[in-house]
């Protein structure tokens, strides 16, 4: 039963932390660099710890919520973490996760690393479908898991450290892929007499629909059989791209968030895969 956490970092996540577990009644010692941005949470029932260290000894649940990796170093920095719980909510790669983890272990503390898939406004509300992915200790994370899990839901993905950080980034590179798309989309339409407004609905609807591409791909990669229950083949695709960026050019648009990509598909096509699906283009890009 976790009691009383310690947060580090009061930033705009730090703080929507902050208040999810105060509003469940957790006993919260907090600190952050700049003094100030705890003072509010202080009227709210938190305890501002003046240093780190402070902080840190006030508890064994050790949360911290900083701007990077470097800042999580920054910070604890020649403080005592033995027999702490230390869970890292700090976005970073996975390899920054697994240097991390052994830098806790060699100061005697239990490491979880997480990533969260939420902005602060859904943290600590009900349904919001705000989680974290957590890796690392299991243990730590076994029972923790209870007072992890009052801000936004939980999501173990394994005992190596960097996999939150893995499955974190994944995520957002998909998404920073759709945004581009998005911005092509809203850009061929924007002169016209296209309302944004109209149009977002039926790209956010025609984006949800076509989200079932990723499992198929997943079954691809599994079976390593690309032409499996392909319903659009590369060949077709190229031959579109086509039209994509003819479109493009009439609009006056720049085609340089699609090019990157159609690239991939034609050095598959080029290579006689014409098909197979467009999962081939994730195996042209392995590197090394
Ligand atoms: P903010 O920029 O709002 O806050 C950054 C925090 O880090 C502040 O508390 C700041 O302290 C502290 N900090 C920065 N450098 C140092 C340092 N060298 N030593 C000590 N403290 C330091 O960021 P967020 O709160 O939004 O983000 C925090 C983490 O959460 C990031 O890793 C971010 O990627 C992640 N995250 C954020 C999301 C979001 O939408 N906001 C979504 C998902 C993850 P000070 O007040 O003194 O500057």
């Amino acid at each position: 039963q976790t009691n009383s956490i310690t947060l580090l970092g009061l930033g705009s996540m730090g703080t929507a932390l902050a208040r999810a577990w105060l509003a469940a009644g957790t006993s919260l010692t907090v600190w952050n660099r700049t003094p100030n941005r705890a003072q509010a949470l202080a009227s709210e029932g938190a305890t501002v710890a003046p240093t780190a260290a402070e902080a840190v000894a006030a508890g064994r649940l050790v949360v911290v919520c900083l701007l990077d990796d470097e800042s999580v170093g920054a910070a604890l920095d020649g403080i005592d973490l033995s027999g702490k719980d230390l869970v890292n909510l700090t976005t970073g790669t996975p390899a920054q996760a697994r240097a991390r983890a052994e830098w806790a272990r060699e100061r005697g503390a239990r490491f979880l690393d997480g990533g969260i898939m939420a902005v602060p406004p859904m943290i600590g509300v009900p349904d919001s479908g705000a989680y974290v992915f957590y890796s690392g200790s299991e243990d730590l994370f076994t029972e923790h898991r209870e007072a992890l899990a009052v801000p936004a839901g939980t999501t173990f993905v394994g005992v190596d450290p960097g996999y939150a950080a893995l499955h974190d980034v994944a995520l957002l590179s998909a998404m920073t892929g759709m945004f581009a798309g998005v911005a092509h989309a809203f850009a061929l339409v924007r002169r016209e007499d296209i309302a944004p407004t109209g149009f977002a609905s039926l790209l956010a609807d025609w984006l949800a629909a076509m989200t079932a591409s990723v499992h198929l791909a997943a079954e691809q990669l599994e079976t390593g059989d690309y032409t499996t229950g392909v319903v659009s083949n590369l060949a077709m695709q190229v031959a579109g791209n086509a039209t994509l960026l003819r479109t493009a050019a009439e609009q006056r648009v720049s085609p340089e968030l699609l090019t990157p990509y159609m690239a991939l598909m034609e050095r598959r096509l080029a290579a006689g895969r014409g098909d197979e699906d467009t999962t081939g283009v994730i195996d042209l890009l392995a590197v090394g």
